[in-house]
């Protein structure tokens, strides 16, 4: 049996936790800073056997030196990246790792698009997006094209619709404010953003959220089906899917809310 923790680190990021409690170890995703992780794996009295990371940014990766100094053992994957130091295990589109304790099993999708080499960790009806898929929205456009973003987020959104997405910040409100604009008699949206309302002025995060309601409220999981939003160019919304992928996209940079 494994629990899965949102461990806030930084400003507004995550770093997840899947730990066996019996056996006492725990695996992280994206530790941006080692002590966060430091305090709750000697809280809960656990040792670190393995690191995921999705992606090259400091606020993804900054805590792995520190983690590998406390826990020398710790194997740590990375996507291949000049930019990432300290990884032992390199991994690319359709490799699957398994690891020993916890024993959990990913499938790693590569979701280029927030950088060119993101990727993202599928397993134990669990998806670590980093900074892909966001709970209703998606990351910004760094290193990629409209095109390529649409088609990550294609993938993520074609796993099962029970499956929990454990992303890299807490950004749903903000998210929701732009989504409602987006789609303003979404119901499914409006009681998401009542509920992370009601979660965040509770101080607990939003997440992990469900495939299931990023599909029915996330706008960028929503090209294909929603109308056609007045605020975006209409020229777009008639240029196909990727046209709208890049005009909302574009919307929510300049989006304040
Ligand atoms: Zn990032």
């Amino acid at each position: 049996m494994l629990t899965l923790s949102p461990l806030p680190a930084l400003a507004d990021n995550y770093i997840w936790m899947l730990a066996d409690e019996m056996r006492g170890t725990a695996l992280v995703v994206d530790p941006g800073e080692a002590a966060p992780v430091l305090d709750v794996l000697e809280a809960r009295n656990l040792r670190l056997t393995a690191v995921l990371l999705t992606h090259h940014h400091p606020d993804h990766i900054g805590g792995v030196a520190g983690l590998l100094a406390r826990f020398p053992g710790t194997v740590v994957y990375a996507p291949v990246d000049e930019r990432i130091p300290n990884a032992h295990t390199r991994v690319g589109d359709g490799d699957r790792i398994a690891i020993e304790s916890p024993a959990a099993q990913f499938d790693v999708i590569a979701v280029p698009g927030h950088t060119r080499t993101h990727v993202a960790y599928y397993g134990e009806g669990v998806l670590f997006c980093g900074d892909t898929l966001f709970s209703l929205g998606c990351g910004r456009l760094f290193e990629g094209t409209p095109a390529q973003m649409l088609a990550s987020l294609d993938r993520l959104a074609a796993l099962p619709a029970d499956t929990r997405i454990c992303c890299g910040h807490e950004y749903t409100l903000a998210n929701a404010a732009f989504a409602q604009r987006i789609e303003p008699r979404n119901e499914a949206l409006r009681l998401r953003r009542e509920q992370a309302r009601m979660l965040r002025e509770a101080g607990t995060p939003t997440l992990p959220s469900l495939l299931a309601d990023e599909r029915a409220a996330n706008p960028f999981l929503r090209v294909d089906v929603m109308d056609a939003p007045p605020e975006l160019p209409q020229q777009a919304w008639r240029a196909g899917r990727v046209a709208r992928f890049a005009a909302l996209r574009s919307a929510k940079d300049g989006f304040r809310a």
